[in-house]
């Protein structure tokens, strides 16, 4: 039977003043991705204190499952990342970071307290009537560029291999300082991009200048190679998918009357659906090598993937609309229409089961804007603590 709103609200507020201080606390220290050691202790003493079985040491070191049974075999899983970026914190806050050089400038200080709180709020509720299903609580470290959730699946987090049966599905939440406190919003499909990086180099035969008919100039080969490399978008992808191709870096040769034996060029790839991305990255090697080749030079193409597409599940994304409507009302819950072109780790648990990531608001009213993610003077809004913690509850108790 669902809880009356009002009783679980109540229960988030007796916890709340006490995980404002966690979340100061993890503010005033954070730690760079695969250092999350204090971080790590902090989750885990308070999983212990609620009461929630864990196993810490995953993904490197770092990595925290907690647990706690249900009566349905269906799991969910809800998940927080916990590190902090190489930027030097700008605010004057009491709690600001006593690290130089590293801060939170991401709001994880923010998800980690609040999935603390979801830990708490539904061990108390666990105790006295049970839970519907069981919830498993994945606290993972190294998400800004480490990857850490594609070590917390090897390591069993998803599969049952840790701790509570396997999980079926996943949400997770971000902080978002572009729409509103009080506000919720997804979208169904992709919601964060993939960003891949490539290399190409292409090797033909340096001459003097003045005599290129004696070697194979990978210069002009090489321009030939970027300016094909937009067909990629222009003809080979549907012009309903999303993609961007961009070479970022040309270099070749040292003087005016050597043409050079070699050419190097470097650039991104951003897509949202992974067959798009499959597809760009073989039309990168085809091109490259096939265009090299007729200009009688040879071409080695590295592609080198970054963070999959985060592609949130319309079922998923439907049990988020319904339980966010049905707690704050649906002028509160926001569609988001664009795709993010960021990229998130989420993306690796959203490959493995169906699953959904939504953004909170951050925006204080009557404030135009606050400072961005990855902004020297961001913060995590306090306020908007006591809504992650109820949507996460909500969404496990449903
Ligand atoms: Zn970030
Ligand atoms: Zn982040």
């Amino acid at each position: 039977m669902p809880l009356a709103t009002d009783s679980l609200q109540a229960i988030i507020r007796e916890e709340l003043a006490d995980l404002l201080v966690i979340r100061h606390d993890l503010h005033a220290h954070p730690e760079l991705a695969y250092q999350e050691k204090r971080t790590s202790g902090v989750v885990q003493d308070q999983l212990a204190k609620a009461g929630v079985e864990l196993r810490a040491g995953l993904a490197g070191g770092t990595g925290v499952l907690g647990h706690l049974p249900g009566r349905d075999e269906h799991a969910i899983g809800l998940r927080a990342d916990m590190d902090a970026l190489p930027i030097h914190e700008a605010t004057d806050i009491e709690y600001r970071s006593r690290h130089d050089g590293v801060m939170h400038a991401c709001g994880h200080d923010g998800h980690t307290t609040i999935l603390i709180g979801a830990a708490r709020v539904l061990a108390r509720l666990a105790e006295s009537d049970g839970l519907p299903r069981p919830v498993t609580f994945v606290f993972q470290p190294a998400e800004e560029g480490g990857a850490g959730a594609e070590k917390m699946i090897q390591d069993g987090c998803l599969d049952g291999g840790v701790l509570g049966p396997p999980i079926n599905e996943m949400f997770g939440l971000h902080g978002w300082p572009r729409i509103g406190l009080g506000k919720v919003g997804s979208r169904p499909g992709p919601m964060l991009a993939a960003a891949d990086s490539f290399d190409i180099t292409i090797t033909g035969v340096g001459s003097h200048a003045a005599w290129p008919q004696v070697g194979h100039d990978p210069v002009v080969a090489g321009a030939a190679v970027v300016n094909a490399l937009q067909t990629i978008a222009s003809r080979n992808v549907s012009t309903l998918e999303s993609v961007v191709v961009s070479v970022t870096r040309f270099q070749a040769g040292s003087a005016y009357n050597i043409i050079p034996d070699q050419a190097t060029m470097a650039g991104t790839v951003r897509t949202l659906m992974p067959d798009v991305q499959d597809q760009v990255e073989k039309r990168i090697d085809e091109i490259a090598t096939g265009v090299a080749k007729a200009y009688g030079c040879r071409a080695t193409v590295d592609y080198v993937r970054g963070y999959p597409s985060t592609v949130n599940d319309i079922e998923k994304v439907e049990v988020f609309r319904s339980v966010a409507q049905e707690a704050f009302g649906a002028e509160q819950v926001v569609d988001i229409e664009q795709p993010v072109m960021g990229g998130e780790d989420f993306a690796y648990y959203a490959q493995k089961v169906p699953a959904c990531f939504f953004v909170l608001g951050l925006i204080p009213q009557g404030a135009e804007a606050v400072p961005d993610l990855h902004q020297p003077l961001f913060d995590f809004n306090d306020d908007a603590i006591e809504q992650g913690i109820e949507m996460f509850c909500r969404l496990a108790l449903r």
